[in-house]
């Protein structure tokens, strides 16, 4: 364009601007940029997690920093670890009654609510981390997740994974069955639902708790997350035998747990943000775990301790006893019979897919490098 025409054309634009100025009756928005700002809203988010825990709780660290950046720091949200507002066990009654916007946890803490709530996280011999996204996400989980939410006024979305927990420290070798009988060991949840049935005697500690514990030898083992986690608590300085996997939570997945009264209040372009952190802060946060976890255990492996395999017949008879106790549930309860059978048909096949290629690949070129 040169420059005759593109003052002409400028004219021409400018005119309307002009007749306004001139008093025409002036329309909306007319003369003034066309921007709607957005409120200023400042959420509270409690975590059930304590800091040390920094793969975990840095998720909801990401989520936060994420939101106030899309939003130009208009929407921002303060992350309080366990205790600081609530007690971490507390943090889905503090959602519900609104006394916080946003709990940050992982659902089967509230299975006492609604046993059902399990299926949000995970549960002894489920899936596994992708396999839990997938059925989450696309799969319709999330839905029927929501839907045993909603009963609390609240609504949920995934918040990140560890993948594969390790099954924890033993005092002593375990070569099968007989020896978990009496065993003490601190393993909550399902997971340790189970272990009683199998003969152990099952403890629950607080986090803090367990090192002193397993020191003084009131108990024999504990479970916790995986390498890099474990390693800070120093569990390996009085148990050397690490033992896997972790089949009480083979792909536990943390969740956001959002009021709804607050949620429904959020303009649509923060709701949508607000989907976006989370997912990106779950991303991070399994990143940071499959890249964390490989240096702590070839640094624990480098002070001496020995990683081993649960025998065959632990594992065949805690996955018996752990699809029973599904089946139990599913047998009582019609609500948790709904979303039992589309996590099981989930399972199901994403167990097929997963056996055939991902499994060979793993089988043949994982051990190569041990
Ligand atoms: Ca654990």
């Amino acid at each position: 364009m040169d420059r005759r025409k593109f003052l002409t054309a400028t004219a021409a634009t400018a005119g309307v601007g002009l007749a306004s100025a001139c008093g025409a009756p002036k329309g909306v928005g007319e003369g003034a940029p066309a921007v709607v700002t957005q409120p200023s809203i400042t959420w509270r988010l409690a975590s059930s997690f304590p800091r040390g825990l920094d793969t975990i709780f840095g998720a909801a660290e990401v989520m936060a920093e994420r939101v106030a950046a899309m939003t130009d720091g208009r929407f921002r949200i303060r992350t309080y670890p366990a205790g600081e507002i609530v007690p971490g066990l507390q943090v889905m009654d503090a959602v519900q009654q609104g006394t916080v916007q946003i709990g940050h946890t992982a659902s089967y803490y509230f299975i006492g609510k609604n046993p059902a709530l399990a299926f949000d996280a995970c549960v002894p011999f489920g899936l596994t981390s992708r396999q839990q996204a997938a059925w989450l996400m696309e799969g319709g989980g999330l839905e029927l997740v929501r839907g045993l939410f909603a009963d609390f006024n609240i609504t949920s979305f995934p918040a990140g994974n560890t993948g594969a927990q390790m099954g924890g420290w033993f005092k002593r070798q375990i070569n099968g069955l007989s020896d978990l009988q009496g065993l003490r060991m601190r393993i909550p949840g399902l997971g340790g639902e189970v272990m009683n049935r199998l003969g152990t005697t099952v403890q629950v500690l607080a986090g803090s708790d367990i090192y002193p514990a397993l020191e003084r030898g009131t108990i024999d083992a504990t479970e916790w997350v995986g390498p890099y986690d474990d390693a800070k608590l120093g569990f390996h300085k009085v148990a050397k035998y690490y033992y896997y996997p972790g089949w009480w939570e083979p792909g536990p997945s943390l969740s956001y747990q959002v009021n709804l009264d607050a949620w429904n209040k959020l303009p649509a372009s923060y709701q949508t943000i607000f989907a976006v952190a989370a997912s990106d802060s779950a991303a991070v946060m399994q990143s940071r775990y499959d890249q964390r976890n490989p240096q702590a255990l070839r640094d624990l492996l480098s002070e001496g301790v020995q990683i081993l395999p649960f025998s065959d017949d632990i594992m065949v008879a805690a996955e018996g006893l752990s699809l029973d106790m599904l089946e139990e549930q599913a047998q009582a309860d019609p609500a948790y019979r709904k979303i039992y059978d589309s996590w099981k048909k989930a399972r199901k096949d994403a167990y097929r897919w997963f056996a055939t290629a991902e499994l060979a690949y793993a089988k043949f070129a994982f051990p190569r490098s041990m």
